[in-house]
């Protein structure tokens, strides 16, 4: 009820692509630009995202040519945040990506590398629409920086020697992309927007290109997602990570993508023991503009929030919550086929005490369909995680191992577990092993696994779990 294409929400983006491309430092341009600009229309970082408002998407296109017939309709672009070396991958909804458009980061010095293909080869299998920023133009030969211009024009104003390389590199990266079996070229070439991928040169050094890229995402958010962009009122918000915050205990960072989150409303999440927890929103934060978000308690309570945003949730019980959380290489050596992973389950608002059960067996299940996709063997390791991210990575990680398991949760080894681990010993040895990546292990599991023989590895890196494991099967042998 009441979606239309004048009353359009803010569009998600993410920003995906080898490491080294320039992810950060394109949102570090971004934010930067807009402290320059002060704080009228200025960009605040948020929870797990940054928050570009349309005024100063404005600001920052003024340069490029023919903005002026542009018609600014969606309120502005909300950027999920890469931490450390990460990109995302797999923004989850239902099924769908939560993400509306991606950005594409390509090196002009390096073309298409490893994880630049297996980005976008998740935009695809996502059906994800995405621009190409094609970063790092100032390390052309003899490139001469010119700054509040379009890119196009800084382009044809370099020496000839500087314009054949662009040109050459140019080239060089759309044959690339031919071989993936797509059509790309440069913004102001694309014969057609629908079937060609548009390349923006950009540096995230001198902020070149920077507007022309702006310009494109609202413009292709507009032409090509209106009806997706439509705000809705039905709820669509998904949990990021689960933090304990000093003097606000257990907070929840999501991303609101539809509808509205309100101080004291009855939310309903899915928990890790495999039930729900209902409980009422304290408060809802928000950094203060332009801090970093690593100052403590720092935070701007807020009555409502509306969509698109990145907001944390103060409440009573969180603890137990699922989070999705984006799992960098940096922070715990977790490579999901080289790509970290953001992926979540819903929240839930309860309008009304008779909602509430409604809710309860939604986000339940929720959760088994989630875990009901993970194919499991026969035989194989018993595997168990924090969040349902960490959960995937390690399962990608074991398929390419080629170990095998026959049992996944969510959540700290119980006594059940281990007994669930010691009917796999009587198969298979090596199989009586629960793998237990970033969760705790109590103390009379433990107590019960070492009468059975059953061998549980900690780790809170993929790779020494696999270490351990492989050692483990080695000795059997
Ligand atoms: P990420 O791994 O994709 O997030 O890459 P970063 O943003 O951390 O950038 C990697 C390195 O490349 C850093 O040393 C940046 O300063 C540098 N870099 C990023 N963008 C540009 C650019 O446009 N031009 C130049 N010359 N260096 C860049
Ligand atoms: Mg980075």
């Amino acid at each position: 009820k009441n979606r239309s294409v004048s009353n359009l929400r803010a569009a998600v983006i993410c920003v995906l692509g080898h490491v080294d491309t320039g992810k950060t430092k394109i949102l570090d341009k971004l934010r930067r630009t807009s402290v320059q600009a002060g704080e009228a229309g200025g960009i605040t970082q948020q929870i797990g995202a940054t928050n570009v408002p349309i005024e100063n998407i404005k600001e920052q296109t003024k340069i490029v040519r023919g903005i002026s017939q542009t018609e600014f309709r969606i309120p502005g672009l909300l950027i999920i945040d890469t931490p450390g070396h990460a990109s995302f991958s797999n923004l989850r909804s239902r099924g769908s990506s939560l993400c509306d458009m991606a950005i594409l980061v390509v090196d002009i010095m390096h073309g298409l590398e490893e994880q630049t293909i297996e980005s976008l080869n998740l935009l695809k299998a996502k059906k994800t629409p995405f621009v190409v920023a094609l970063n790092k133009i100032d390390r052309l030969y003899d490139w001469s920086t010119m700054s509040r211009k379009d890119v196009r024009d800084i382009i044809s104003s370099q020496g000839p020697n500087t314009q054949n390389e662009f040109q050459t590199r140019t080239k060089q990266v759309i044959l690339q992309f031919a071989e993936q079996g797509m059509n790309a070229a440069l913004f102001y070439e694309n014969p057609d927007p629908k079937t060609y991928v548009s390349l923006v040169p950009t540096s995230a050094i001198t902020g070149e290109g920077m507007g022309n890229l702006l310009a494109l995402l609202v413009t292709n958010c507009q032409s090509m997602l209106a009806k997706r962009l439509m705000f809705s009122e039905e709820l669509q918000a998904t949990v990021l990570e689960v933090k304990a915050i000093t003097g606000l205990g257990t907070t929840i960072d999501c991303i609101l993508v539809n509808g509205r989150l309100r101080e004291g409303d009855t939310v309903v999440m899915a928990t890790s023991d495999g039930g729900s927890i209902v409980t009422q929103i304290r408060s809802l934060l928000m950094p203060q503009p332009m801090k970093e978000l690593r100052v403590k308690n720092d935070y701007i309570e807020h009555k409502e929030v509306v969509a698109a945003q990145g907001v944390k949730i103060a409440a009573k019980d969180l603890e137990k919550v699922i989070a999705g959380k984006i799992l960098s290489v940096e922070s715990g050596g977790v490579v999901c086929s080289g790509q970290p992973i953001i992926s979540g389950l819903n929240i839930l608002v309860a309008r009304s005490p008779d909602e509430v059960e409604i809710c309860k067996e939604e986000v339940v299940k929720d959760l088994a369909r989630e875990l009901g996709r993970i194919k499991l063997q026969d035989r194989g390791v018993l595997v168990q995680a924090s969040t349902l991210g960490s959960l995937e990575a390690l399962l990608e990680f074991l398929k390419d191992s080629k170990i095998p398991y026959s049992s996944v949760k969510i959540g700290p080894v119980v006594k059940r577990d281990v007994m669930k681990a010691s009917s796999m010993l009587e198969r298979e040895n090596q199989y009586g092993t629960i793998l237990a990546f970033d969760v705790k292990v109590e103390r009379d599991a433990q107590e019960l696994a070492d009468q059975l023989g059953v061998k549980i590895f900690q780790a809170d890196i993929i790779y020494h779990l696999f270490d351990q494991f492989t050692a483990h099967r080695e000795q059997l042998k």
